[in-house]
C-alpha cells in the first residue's frame, strides 16, 4: 500500500502479466473498496486506487483467497515482464508462461531473493521480441523450442540453457546481484547501478557477455486482433492512459469467463484476452469497446501515457491526463512513446519514450523546449506534427 492524493494505493504485481478470469474479478471487487480506478502500470501490474488507509489487511486476505500473494516477505521483488501472449504470437518460438511460474515460485520459496530492491526486473521473452520493451536486470529470451538465452542488464550473454534451467539461472544472477551488492557495501537497486554493473555479475557466474549475439528486437502488441501460432486468436485492448473503472475490470474478468481463456496485462499498458474462438472474436471486440477500451491499431491512445496526475497526487502541477486525452485526438498511432508528468520525478516515464513532457517549476519542458503552460505545450506539438 501506498499513499497518494486520491487515498491509498494497492500495486497487485502479476507475474508475466497472466491474470485469471477470476483474479480479475477479485481485483474489481477491492475497486469497490476504493475510489473505483484500476491503473494499469508500465510494469504489467494492476493499482487499485483510493483505498482506506486500514484497508491493508483486507486486501492481502482478498488477494491471497485468489493466488495473487503467494508470499507477503516476496510481495515487492515479484517483478517479472514476459511476453503478453506468452508463446501464442506468430513469432514466438518457445512459450514463456512455465519460465515464468517456475521463475516466481523459485523467488517466493528464498528468503535471501525477498531482500532483493523493488526495483529489480526480470523479463522472460518467448522470442517475440514483446518483452524487451524496458531493459531487465536479468532477461530470458527464447532461442528455439527449447531453450533460452540470458541477458544481463540487457546485454546478451553465452549461456543458453535448456528450457528447464532457464528459471534457475535467472536467480542464480539475482543472487550474484546481492552478493555483490553486499561485497562493496553497494546501494544499487539495479544492475546497471551496482559497481561493475553488468561485466562484475557476468564474471561472478562465468558467463561470457555476448553484445553481439542476435536477440528479437524488442516489439509491442498493439490493440487488435492477433491469429495466434494454433490458429485461434488473441484480441488486445488498450485502456486510454492505462486506467480502467471497477465496473470494467468486473466486465472484462465476465468476458474472460465466457470465453474460457485468460487475461494478460502488458507492458505497453494492454490488456489481452487469449485462446478465442475465430467465430466469436468480433463479437469480443465489439463487447470490449463499448467498454472504452481501444481494441484497433491507428489510435492515437498508442504509445501515449501520463503519471497518476492531478487529483491523484499531491505533487502534480498541472492537469497531464486532460492534456495527454487533447493529445490523442491529434497525434498519429505512428508517433513515438510519448509520456506526460505533473512533476519533475517523471513517474511512469520508460526509456524507450521519444516525447518527454514535465512539469518543471513554474514552466513545461516539451522535449529540450520550454513554455509556459500547457496550451503552450499542445500548440507547440501540432505545430511541430506540421512542420
Ligand atoms: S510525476 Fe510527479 S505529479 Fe506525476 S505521479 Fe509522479 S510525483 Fe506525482
Amino acid at each position: 500500500m501506498h499513499e497518494a492524493e486520491d487515498g491509498w494505493l494497492a500495486r497487485v504485481r502479476l507475474p508475466g502479466g497472466k491474470v485469471a478470469a477470476a483474479q480479475f474479478l477479485a481485483i474489481a471487487e477491492l475497486a469497490a473498496r476504493g475510489n473505483g480506478l484500476v491503473d494499469v502500470t508500465a510494469r504489467a501490474n494492476l493499482q487499485v486506487r483510493g483505498l482506506r488507509e486500514d484497508a491493508g489487511a483486507v486486501v492481502a486476505e482478498a488477494l491471497e483467497a485468489v493466488g495473487l500473494l503467494p508470499s507477503r516477505a516476496h510481495e515487492r521483488v515479484r517483478n517479472v515482464l514476459a511476453s503478453p501472449l506468452g508463446g501464442r504470437h506468430p513469432l514466438a518460438l518457445a512459450s514463456s508462461d512455465e519460465v515464468v511460474a517456475t521463475l516466481d515460485c523459485g523467488l517466493c520459496a528464498d528468503m535471501e531473493l525477498a531482500e532483493l530492491p523493488q526495483r529489480f526486473l526480470f523479463a522472460v521473452d518467448d522470442g517475440s521480441g514483446t518483452a524487451l520493451g524496458q531493459t531487465a536486470d536479468v532477461g530470458l529470451v527464447a532461442e528455439g523450442a527449447r531453450a533460452f538465452r540470458l541477458l544481463i542488464d540487457g546485454i546478451p550473454t553465452g549461456a543458453v540453457v535448456a528450457t528447464r534451467d532457464a528459471p534457475v539461472l535467472a536467480l542464480r544472477v539475482a543472487r550474484a546481484f546481492l552478493a555483490l551488492k553486499a561485497e562493496h557495501g553497494d546501494r544499487a537497486w539495479r544492475i546497471a547501478e551496482l559497481l561493475g554493473g553488468a561485466a562484475a555479475v557476468s564474471e561472478r557466474l562465468a558467463a561470457r557477455l555476448e553484445p553481439a549475439a542476435l536477440v528479437p528486437a524488442a516489439a509491442a502488441i498493439p490493440p487488435g486482433i492477433c491469429e495466434q501460432r494454433d490458429g485461434r486468436l488473441a484480441l488486445t485492448a488498450l485502456p486510454p492512459l492505462g486506467r480502467l473503472d471497477g465496473e470494467t475490470v468486473a466486465a472484462l474478468g465476465e468476458l474472460a469467463l465466457e470465453h474460457g481463456g485468460d487475461l494478460r496485462v502488458g507492458p505497453a499498458k494492454t490488456i489481452t484476452l487469449v485462446d478465442v474462438e475465430p467465430s466469436r472474436v468480433d463479437e469480443l471486440a465489439t463487447s470490449v469497446r463499448e467498454l472504452g477500451l481501444v481494441t484497433e491499431p491507428g489510435s492515437g491512445w498508442e504509445g501515449l501515457s501520463a503519471c497518476a496526475g492531478l487529483h491523484a497526487c499531491a505533487k502534480a502541477r498541472i492537469d497531464v491526463r486532460a492534456a495527454a486525452a487533447a493529445r490523442a485526438v491529434v497525434r498519429g498511432a505512428g508517433a513515438g512513446r510519448e509520456h506526460w508528468s505533473g512533476c519533475e520525478r517523471r513517474c511512469g516515464e520508460t526509456r524507450d519514450v521519444r516525447l518527454r513532457i514535465a512539469a518543471s517549476g513554474d514552466a513545461i519542458a516539451v522535449g529540450g523546449q520550454i513554455v509556459s503552460d500547457v496550451e503552450g505545450a499542445l500548440s507547440l506539438l501540432d505545430s511541430e506534427a506540421d512542420a
